[in-house]
């Protein structure tokens, strides 16, 4: 190896590392990050954006960031709705998303499993499972089935086990102050975390992603 030399310009370096390791995604929490926080949503006409998420996204997908949902849905498990109800939900988010900037979401993942002694009471659904954050099922599961490099990426979350789930998995973890954010910092709700980077709203979490 020639030390004296600069290492070489190549346009192809990081579609090579991409394609030795994985790409580097962004993986994001759903209600109170992308959608308004409303609780348990049984009407489709309650999921709406935060203002400036679809542009948000949209400069993601435009910078090439594989952008995954994961999201804990325990609704089917509580017997509140069916698992089609939390299916139109992203629907409707991947629509709206769509309509307002052209952004989309390159997968989904969520989960609707609950274990009994945290409330789950439909048999189908009444299960412990890795799936559920702030255990990391669902970005192994992405990382294998998208080939991502979870050390290259983020997760985008408005909880505390949001942040777990992140440094649990080995990448950053962002706390956004949108939904439950706020009130994590102050002590409120939740746990104390230590978030790589406090975002005010996913807007700002994605110029921190994009300058890193
Ligand atoms: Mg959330």
């Amino acid at each position: 190896m020639n030390l004296d030399q600069n290492p070489p310009q190549n346009p192809q370096r990081d579609l090579q590392n991409d394609l030795q390791h994985g790409h580097p995604a962004v993986f994001l929490d759903r209600d109170g990050v992308l959608n308004i926080e409303a609780g348990y949503i049984y009407k489709l006409e309650n999921l709406n954006l935060i203002p400036g998420v679809a542009q948000a996204v949209r400069r993601l997908n435009d910078r090439g960031l594989f952008c995954c949902l994961v999201s804990n849905q325990s609704g089917p498990a509580r017997g509140y709705y069916p698992r089609s109800h939390v299916d139109n939900l992203h629907e409707r988010l991947c629509r709206l998303l769509h309509e307002e900037a052209g952004a989309w979401l390159d997968a989904i993942y969520y989960c609707p499993d609950l274990s009994p002694p945290e409330g789950g009471t439909v048999a189908e659904f009444s299960r412990w499972t890795t799936w559920r954050k702030p255990n990391t099922g669902m970005l192994v599961a992405a990382a294998w089935e998208h080939h991502l490099d979870i050390r290259r990426s983020f997760m985008v979350g408005d909880k505390a086990t949001d942040v777990d789930l992140a440094h649990n998995a080995g990448c950053k973890g962002i706390l956004v102050q949108t939904g439950y954010g706020d009130r994590v910092l102050a002590g409120a709700y939740q746990h104390q975390t230590q978030p790589d980077y406090v975002a005010e709203n996913l807007a700002a979490a994605v110029e921190w992603i994009c300058a890193a």
